[in-house]
């Protein structure tokens, strides 16, 4: 079944690596068909360098496999509460990715210091509240989710394809499982830039709104002029 999907979500899973974006097996790339309501997502525990499309897991929405020997990434429930908060999107990336983690773990927004996350990302990468102590007792996966999707309330995720999560690292989508590993590392990049900056300049402040809007909306959006016209 979906197996353009599961090749797809292979695939994101292997770029992993050769961005250097995880070791050992860290890290999870889902994919959603939502025709089919399903969800391809990488089996637990699985090193990246045998994975195969027929070892990918599917499951529905509420997380029943329907396909596959393995067991899904534990990461699975928070994956779906993503998918059906916003259902703009069509594929998630989670990774531990050190900068990136670093600012999670300090629990500080990477500020945009620049334009190259302004090119990226609309102003800067949210970090979401802390779990509480009965959040994580129970469906700990799942509250993970749900606190993403609260700390969004107010923001489109088409606008804002990046969070981190308090103590615990990123989560990255976008309109395909590949664009949300490519958004990750990005998101790596330009966390790496603003430590740099700040170890640089501690002081050193945010762009400028009309700064940020010109790079931001010139790439992104419907008057984007970035690139070559589409034919
Ligand atoms: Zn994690």
């Amino acid at each position: 079944m979906l197996e353009g999907l599961k090749k797809e979500v292979c695939a994101a899973n292997r770029a992993l690596v050769k961005h250097k974006l995880v070791i050992l097996t860290f890290g999870n790339v889902s994919g959603i068909d939502r025709k089919a309501g399903l969800i391809a997502i990488k089996p637990s525990g699985t090193a990246y360098e045998r994975l195969k499309p027929e070892q990918i897991v599917l499951a529905d929405l509420k997380g029943k496999v329907v396909e596959g020997e393995l067991k899904p990434s534990v990461d699975l429930a928070t994956h779906l509460e993503l998918y059906k908060a916003w259902p703009e999107i069509r594929g998630i990336c989670h990774t531990h990715s050190p900068y990136a983690t670093a600012f999670a773990q300090a629990e500080k927004p990477i500020p945009c210091l620049g334009t190259t996350h302004a090119d990226e990302f609309h102003g800067e990468i949210p970090v979401t509240r802390p779990l509480t102590a009965k959040e994580m007792e129970s469906d700990y996966e799942a509250n993970t989710g749900r606190v993403i999707v609260d700390q969004f309330r107010l923001t489109n995720p088409e606008d804002m394809m990046a969070v981190l999560v308090a103590k615990h690292g990123p989560f990255v989508w976008g309109k395909s499982p590949l664009e949300a590993v490519t958004n990750s590392l990005l998101l790596e990049e330009i966390a790496r830039l603003a430590f740099r900056t700040m170890t640089i300049n501690p002081q050193a402040g945010p762009l400028g709104k009309e700064l940020l809007d010109k790079h931001y909306l010139r790439k992104h959006g419907p008057q984007a002029s970035y690139g070559q016209p589409k034919k």
